[in-house]
């Protein structure tokens, strides 16, 4: 447990962030404190095994204090405020800066007592390549930004150059695209062959859920013919149908959704239009060919692994054989763009897993290739693999992450978009690479919240990027099926409030 003391919240959400992020296995709690003094006696009555963290933050300076006495840990830092922030008029500015500044107080602190560092240094946001995207934008060289992440976030040099050559691929990306006069359709398919043991997304496996399927297009197409008429003035970009799988539907089923999406948009302004088949137990021929004859422009097929062991412990009921049929299929139709989703940590792997299944992908050859850290805690490996915890925690995360990395770059693959979870295995990543030209434009949208991205299907998140004042707006959809089948006409209804409410005159998008 790490009881953090503050005097003032104005920084909770950062200092308990950095704070987990060197504290990834222990509870957490924020409590106030009326002066330094008091929160460090209160220590000496505590429960021994606790880490106590004061932070007592003024105009003036900054004071840390941390403690656990069983471990007999005592440390503290005093920092006078550097003038060069004191003197900031601008309060946002000055709150950028100052937040900065506590950070890495804090990281010092820590990183000290644990003698441990973080490779993103300070950064426990999602999108470090958002910071160097910026700063090129802004017409920085490359050293100004290293200096930058360096001294301001304590970034280290390999991540440094990691943010940076994405930043460069998107920039480049970009700059071809008209994205603020854009939009990207997104459309949510919420049902899997399987469940996956590790899942963190909205999904219903079919066997059981297969009778609402039908109901559940209805309801999707009761949305979509509604937002159709959403958006004004701007031309749509990429679509993107995700999931669950999409491909649980039936061949007539997803050409009946795909049909929709074409009668009610125009696409010929469409510069991708991805279909994440994902699991391979839910890809056909017809399937396939369905995609294709539709205009499909790049599909996802996901091993995760190429070890049956692997996939069995996971809940994925279909084998390594059938990944390389969907592929081989895929190909035969004539996809010439498909990505392969790979995940690092899964129960039981071991380095030379991961270096197995890069050897079985190099074989197949698909043009991206996208690889995921998973994001689950030693906890929820205790509750999900109750029976074999100790034998299948994963370890060496870090080896494997730098091994795919190698890989990719061995195989003429860039990394064109990343993005970090909450949680995440010792505090990586996770990276899209592609082919150069091949990249999934939809996800350096999103990822880098750079357009408007209308999303439809129980779950999705509708997002709406205010260019001049630098902010999202969210609009999301209920998450259950049921809820979503019958409660349909409630998510249009608060579609329609928000384009003529708060909305009405945002970015311009709703006149
Ligand atoms: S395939 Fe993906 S969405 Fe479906 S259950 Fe597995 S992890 Fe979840």
């Amino acid at each position: 447990m790490v009881r953090i003391r503050l005097n003032d919240r104005t920084y909770e959400y950062d200092v308990r962030s950095l704070t987990k992020a060197f504290f990834k296995e222990e509870d957490m709690i924020v409590e106030d404190m009326d002066n330094i003094e008091n929160a460090i006696d209160i220590v000496e009555d505590d429960c021994i095994d606790e880490y106590i963290f004061v932070i007592d933050t003024s105009k003036d300076s900054i004071k840390l204090d941390i403690s656990n006495k069983e471990k007999d840990i005592h440390q503290d830092l005093k920092e006078t405020l550097p003038s060069y922030i004191k003197n900031i008029d601008n309060e946002l500015d000055y709150k950028a800066k100052y937040k900065n500044y506590l950070k890495r107080l804090i990281y010092r602190l820590l990183a000290d007592v644990l003698d441990m560092e973080l490779p993103w240094g300070t950064l426990t946001g999602i999108r470090p390549s958002k910071i160097a995207l910026e700063l090129l934008e802004q017409g920085r060289e490359d050293n100004y930004i290293k200096k930058y992440m360096l001294e301001t976030y304590l970034t280290s040099e390999e991540k440094i150059e990691l943010a940076l050559s994405i930043a460069h691929r998107e920039k480049e990306i970009l700059d071809d695209i008209d994205y603020k006069n854009g939009y990207s359709l997104y459309v949510g398919i919420p049902f899997c062959p399987t469940r996956c043991s590790y899942c963190s997304f909205t999904s219903y496996p079919l066997d059981k859920f297969e009778n609402m399927v039908e109901d559940y297009i209805s309801a999707l197409i009761k949305e979509m013919e509604y937002a159709s008429t959403m958006i004004k003035n701007k031309i749509l970009t990429t679509v993107y149908i995700g999931g669950g799988t999409p491909t649980t539907l039936s061949a007539s089923q997803l050409e009946r959704v795909i049909n929709k999406i074409k009668e009610l948009w125009d696409l010929s302004t469409v510069k991708e239009f991805t279909v994440e088949a994902g699991r391979p137990d839910s890809i056909t021929r017809e399937k396939l060919e369905v995609l294709k004859q539709c205009g499909v422009t790049r599909i996802s097929i996901n091993p995760q692994t190429m070890r049956q062991k692997t996939l069995d412990l996971i809940g994925r009921k279909h084998s390594i054989d059938s990944i390389e049929e969907a592929y081989n299929m895929a190909r035969d139709v004539g996809h010439n763009n498909i990505n392969m989703d790979l995940i690092l940590g899964l129960p039981g792997e071991t380095l030379e897993d991961v270096r197995y299944t890069l050897k079985r992908i190099e074989e197949l050859n698909p043009d991206n290739l996208t690889v995921h850290t998973l994001a689950i805690k030693r906890a929820a490996y205790l509750n999900i693999y109750k029976d074999k915890y100790e034998d299948l925690l994963p370890e060496h995360v870090t080896d494997m992450v730098e091994e795919t990395f190698r890989y990719a770059k061995e195989h003429n693959y860039i990394p064109y978009y990343m993005y970090r979870q909450k949680n995440m295995t010792d505090n990586l990543e996770n990276i899209g690479y592609a082919r150069y030209g091949l990249e999934g434009i939809y996800n350096i949208l999103m990822m880098e919240e750079r357009q408007n991205i209308l999303a439809l299907g129980a779950g999705a998140v509708c997002k709406f990027v205010d260019y001049e004042n630098n902010r999202i707006e969210r609009l999301d959809n209920v998450k259950s099926l049921n809820d979503y089948i019958t409660r349909i006409d409630d998510m249009i209804e608060k579609k329609m409030k928000f384009s003529s409410g708060k909305g009405a005159y945002f970015n311009g998008i709703f006149r």
